[in-house]
């Protein structure tokens, strides 16, 4: 009696100890199924939904040369301008197309951090690459910043240098994100200027449409230089802006001189 419990007993701690190893291994099946997806990716081609506007000639003038015209004023716009003095229209400025950034590739939990839409599946397509390239891994440390979370960093004594006025950070716009990196063995590395990872992306993520905006300093963006932030622009402005190697300041300073030379053309 006694032995043939103990029988049943081996029986089931060997069907228990089966499960297991069969268990596991299905898990580690589905786990290589996640990692093998994402090793080949397809290339990213996303409908663009900003609010290009397409240039008519209106025969007052003719420009020498005809480019793709942005709409850098609209607070839902990929390319809405915001600066010394360039503030959102609406303070309190919430895109509708919001996601939580969803990939496997950032150091952190991506998805404590919000993008609009497009914004953010460029930005997990990024991350991707950049752990394959570096076996490293992005950390999110800010995307979305509030009106009242800005208005607090300013009243907490950060100077206007640092921080952005209210209304005037692209993290109000649900487009800018800053980064740091995790290397393999865990190191908390920071973008800096010079650095291979700063390099990297000063050199590719135009290729997902995002540029860093704040890397001149105050004289040429009136922004400390931000090494980490990373503002998504679109792909013509994104390439644009690489092709040209300038900062988006810079480039809206050649936009309102045209707009002299416009302007003095037509009197
Ligand atoms: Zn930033």
């Amino acid at each position: 009696m006694i032995s043939r419990q103990y029988r049943s007993f081996h029986i089931l701690t060997l069907l228990f100890i089966s499960l297991m190893i069969l268990g596991w291994g299905g898990f580690v099946v589905v786990e290589d199924r996640v990692v093998a997806s994402q090793e080949s990716p397809a290339p990213v081609v996303l409908p663009i939904q900003s609010t290009f506007l397409t240039y008519q000639p209106t025969g007052d003038y003719l420009p020498m040369q005809i480019q793709p015209t942005y709409d850098f004023d609209e607070d839902d716009s990929f390319q809405k301008y915001l600066g010394n003095g360039q503030l959102l229209n609406n303070n309190e400025y919430v895109p509708e197309d919001l996601v939580p950034i969803d990939s496997n590739f950032t150091a952190n939990a991506s998805k404590r951090f919000s993008l609009r839409q497009e914004a953010a599946t460029q930005f997990a397509d990024m991350a991707w690459y950049f752990w394959n390239h570096f076996n490293a891994k992005l950390m999110i440390s800010s995307a979305y910043r509030s009106s009242t979370f800005q208005q607090s960093l300013l009243k907490k004594g950060c100077s206007r240098a640092r921080c952005a006025q209210v209304g005037s950070s692209e993290h109000q716009l649900w487009l800018a994100i800053d980064l740091g990196v995790i290397t393999k063995g865990g190191k908390y590395i920071a973008l800096n200027k010079g650095n291979l990872y700063y390099q990297w992306l000063i050199e590719h993520a135009s290729d997902w449409w995002f540029h860093n905006s704040y890397q001149k300093g105050i004289e040429v963006g009136g922004q400390m230089a931000e090494w980490r932030h990373r503002r998504y622009m679109g792909e013509d402005l994104a390439k644009e802006l690489q092709d040209k190697q300038i900062t988006f300041s810079e480039y809206m300073k050649d936009q309102s001189s045209q707009q002299v030379v416009k302007t003095t053309n037509t009197l």
